[in-house]
């Protein structure tokens, strides 16, 4: 289920597993998201009823599949795992929804990218905990009403814009999970230190939360890079100094850019003048699907302030221009 973009590497997945937070008081950050869902999930097992359908919404990396399964933990239910592009047919669906157990946990990764037939069938799970399975073709096709055990449906999406409003409407709680303050980032890698057995000093740990582009997933791996650095070309400790020559090994910069980042900075103003221009058009100059800069590069180029998103089209601003180390036209936004 967890798909391999160009910000991942295959060997981020075994160790993603060491490092997932089980626990609610073990997830860093997200304050308000743990929150909510501590209530829904405890008022739920309170008055013994199944809790709500769940949309966690955001960009990769986050915590959204680890909060899935932080909330199986704490119902003490089973989790099964899919994800959007999987569910192709209604048929894979109806498989999947027939072979839960009650209150077990149903998580769907990229669920805005769910087949539409799928998609209709989830409606009516959702909902009434049933399913029609068509059987046959043309006039003599019946359709089989099958019960289905009471579940909780947790979905995942970069894109909650992609969603449809019927599907969205079915979720109970939705959550938008935020990039995460460098302070949080901090006791990510500190505790992943600890996991690892990484010799991590405070202005190691200082220095990679910095860079890590407000994301776990990326602070985790920045994290295993600069240990890699520190053992065969340091002490193995992990140093301030450590960190920024490792990072500069690895393309990483002062603002936690990589290098893919910085190329849709430096084709926007390059070949662009600095916008606007459709994500399209920006994605093609860089060699990458659109999905992939929008969902991946563009959340965090805003939130930075590199980039900013205007009915025209997407716009450097200033800071930029000044990253790159060259002096923006006299309109261009702060
Ligand atoms: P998403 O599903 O949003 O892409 P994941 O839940 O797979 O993100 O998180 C990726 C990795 O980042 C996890 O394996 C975990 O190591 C780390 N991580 C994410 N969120 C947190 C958090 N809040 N606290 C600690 N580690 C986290």
């Amino acid at each position: 289920s967890v798909s391999l973009g160009p910000h991942e590497d295959p060997g981020d997945r075994d160790v993603e597993t060491t490092l997932r937070p089980r626990k609610l008081s073990e997830f860093v950050g997200q304050a308000r998201v743990r929150e909510q869902l501590e209530l829904v999930l405890h008022g739920a097992l309170r008055r013994g009823d199944q809790p709500d359908h769940v949309l966690f919404s955001g960009p990769p990396g986050l915590g959204k599949t680890s909060l899935s399964m932080i909330i199986a933990q704490e119902l003490g239910s089973a989790i099964r795992v899919t994800s959007g592009p999987a569910l192709e047919k209604p048929g894979d669906l109806a498989a999947m929804l027939s072979n839960l157990t009650e209150g077990d946990v149903l998580f769907i990764d990229e669920i805005h990218r769910i087949a539409r037939p799928a998609e209709e069938m989830l409606y009516l799970a959702m909902e009434d905990f049933r399913v029609d399975i068509v059987v046959g073709k043309g006039p003599g096709a019946t359709s089989i009403p099958l019960e289905l055990a009471p579940f909780t449906l947790v979905g995942a999406t970069t894109r909650s814009g992609a969603l449809t409003g019927p599907l969205r409407d079915r979720f109970g709680f939705t959550a938008h999970m935020e990039f995460y303050t460098p302070d949080e980032l901090d006791q990510v890698v500190r505790r992943s230190a600890g996991i690892l057995g990484v010799d991590l000093r405070d202005d190691g740990a200082a220095e990679i939360a910095a860079r890590s582009r407000g994301t776990p997933r990326i602070a985790n791996r920045l994290l295993r890079r600069v240990r890699d650095y520190a053992e065969v070309r340091a002490e193995g400790a992990v140093t301030r100094e450590v960190a920024r020559a490792a990072l500069q090994v690895y393309d990483v910069d002062e603002m936690g850019l990589d290098r893919l980042d910085r190329a849709v900075l430096r084709a926007l103003i390059k070949s662009f003048h600095g916008g606007p221009v459709g994500i399209s058009t920006l994605a093609v100059a860089v060699g990458e699907e659109p999905s992939t800069v929008e969902e991946v590069c563009e959340p965090y180029l805003v939130r930075a302030g590199f980039l900013a998103r205007t009915p025209r089209g997407r716009v450097a601003t200033a800071a930029a221009w000044y990253h790159l180390g060259m002096t923006p036209p006299a309109n261009t936004p702060g």
